[in-house]
């Protein structure tokens, strides 16, 4: 999701690198869920965050529709988020005790919070929101905070996924509403509802249906 704010008013000023510590470690968040309620449509999901759930979960991305997660336009484009459910407008994956129930598997922008993404240039560094967590943070490095293995291809698939978003809200920008549905269900179908090979590594098979989806949408 993009935003228009200045760096300036919401960050520290710098930005980082997954090699760089940042004061980003909430210390397991102790007590606190405020970022697990009242989010919105703002917790967009990837698909890899969709492959991660119904793999954990046992289900299909039909099933996570039910109370889960939900369809919500983003920058022109349908796209899933986690749903906020019930007074608290909390996330469905939030238990009793008030924490995340599917730690292990939760989604990229759950790990990456109170960090953001500045994405310029073709590629993309992080920065840390300074108004965002009221927890005492300490300093940790980036790629310890996200908590993911082979980071590297982890970055090359969200920049990959972003770039390819913006060329398609870009293409869609002098197109119907009838157009940018079709579009949408496109993606939908080819990146968060048909299942992928659980034998083959996520990234290859992601960058397969990209290389098709860039074919359908920008090759004449
Ligand atoms: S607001 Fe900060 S401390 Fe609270 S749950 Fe979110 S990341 Fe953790
Ligand atoms: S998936 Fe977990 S960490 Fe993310 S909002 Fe839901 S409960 Fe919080």
């Amino acid at each position: 999701m993009q935003r228009s704010v200045r760096m300036e008013d919401i960050s520290d000023g710098r930005l980082y690198t997954c090699n760089d510590l940042v004061k980003a470690d909430t210390r397991d968040c102790q007590g606190c869920s405020a970022c697990c309620k009242g989010m919105g449509h703002s917790i967009v999901l990837d698909p890899l965050d969709i492959h991660r759930l119904i793999t954990y979960l046992g289900n299909t991305t039909q099933e996570l529709l039910n109370g889960n997660i939900e369809l919500n336009v983003v920058d022109g484009i349908i796209l899933p988020n986690l749903a906020m459910t019930g007074t608290e407008e909390s996330c469905s994956f939030l238990n009793k005790e008030g924490r995340c129930s599917i730690h292990s598997v939760r989604p990229g922008i759950c790990r990456l919070f109170p960090l953001g993404r500045f994405y310029e240039n073709n590629g993309f560094q992080y920065f840390l929101q300074v108004h965002e967590c009221p927890k005492e943070r300490t300093k940790v490095k980036v790629k310890k905070w996200l908590d993911t293995p082979n980071i590297k291809a982890y970055e090359q698939y969200i920049n990959q996924w972003h770039y390819f978003q913006k060329d398609l809200q870009q293409m869609l920008e002098s197109e119907s509403d009838d157009m940018r549905k079709k579009v949408s269900m496109y993606i939908l179908q080819e990146f968060y509802f048909k299942p992928y090979n659980a034998e083959m590594e996520f990234y290859g098979e992601f960058e397969q249906r990209l290389n098709m989806a860039r074919e359908v949408f920008f090759v004449s």
